[in-house]
């Protein structure tokens, strides 16, 4: 069983169950990639460089470097948290990372807040594309877990970061809006966490992208050959 769940156990689970089952139940190796390391090396940079840890502005940072001048300056005033690590339980209340009731997990990359209004920022790497199905879903799961936990808020705003394209893209969330997304949220969570038999669901998209084809026998490539 997978007992957590976060945007990325959704995603993957949702492009197949049994890729779910072999990566976080089984924890099969799985090879790294440059680009995945690259953007975990680049996170880290901006963290440092909020939190003051460092003297220069990275190089990887340039393209929004008002953005990240007022991160810092921000941060300094205590009106930033960075790369937290925010977790809620089965009635989304708010929860420690490694509770016991912990349901739900996510890491804010950045977050502001201006009294009813919030703001949550994710930096992304690599290819920028103007409209992504995935990250607005990941947008939406932030705007309700961040509600849950901050009762005050009224309006949300989400900003994806392309670092490497000066791009910006934004979603906003009132919290009736929010509220609404929730119940499809934790219906497909009690899906991922309830599931004991882990089907296939092969498909060339969910196969391409998947670390297992050569233990799974139903792998899309391998049923057409
Ligand atoms: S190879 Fe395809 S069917 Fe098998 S686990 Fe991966 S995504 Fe699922």
């Amino acid at each position: 069983m997978i007992n957590r769940w976060s945007h990325s156990r959704l995603s993957t689970y949702e492009s197949c169950p049994k890729k779910a089952f072999y990566r976080y139940v089984k924890k099969h190796p799985e090879e790294s990639h440059p680009a995945a390391e690259r953007g975990l090396k680049i996170h880290k940079l901006a963290e440092q460089y909020i939190k003051n840890e460092l003297e220069e502005m990275p190089k990887q940072l340039y393209l929004f470097y008002e953005g990240f001048e007022q991160l810092r300056e921000d941060y300094k005033k205590g009106d930033v948290c960075v790369e937290e690590k925010w977790a809620f339980n089965l009635s989304w209340e708010k929860s420690d990372w490694d509770g016991e009731d912990t349901w739900g997990r996510y890491v804010v990359d950045a977050f502001v807040q201006d009294g009813p209004h919030a703001k949550v920022i994710d930096f992304k790497t690599g290819r920028y594309k103007e409209y992504n199905e995935g990250y607005k879903n990941q947008c939406a799961l932030y705007a309700c877990c961040v509600f849950k936990r901050f009762p005050e808020l009224k309006t949300i705003q989400t900003e994806l970061w392309y670092l490497d394209h000066h791009k910006i893209t934004k979603y906003s969330f009132t919290r009736e809006e929010a509220a609404e997304k929730q119940k499809d949220f934790h219906a497909r969570g009690l899906a991922l966490t309830t599931d004991e038999v882990f089907d296939t669901t092969p498909s060339e998209f969910s196969c391409r992208f998947c670390a297992f084809t050569k233990i799974c026998k139903d792998n899309f490539y391998e049923r057409k050959t």
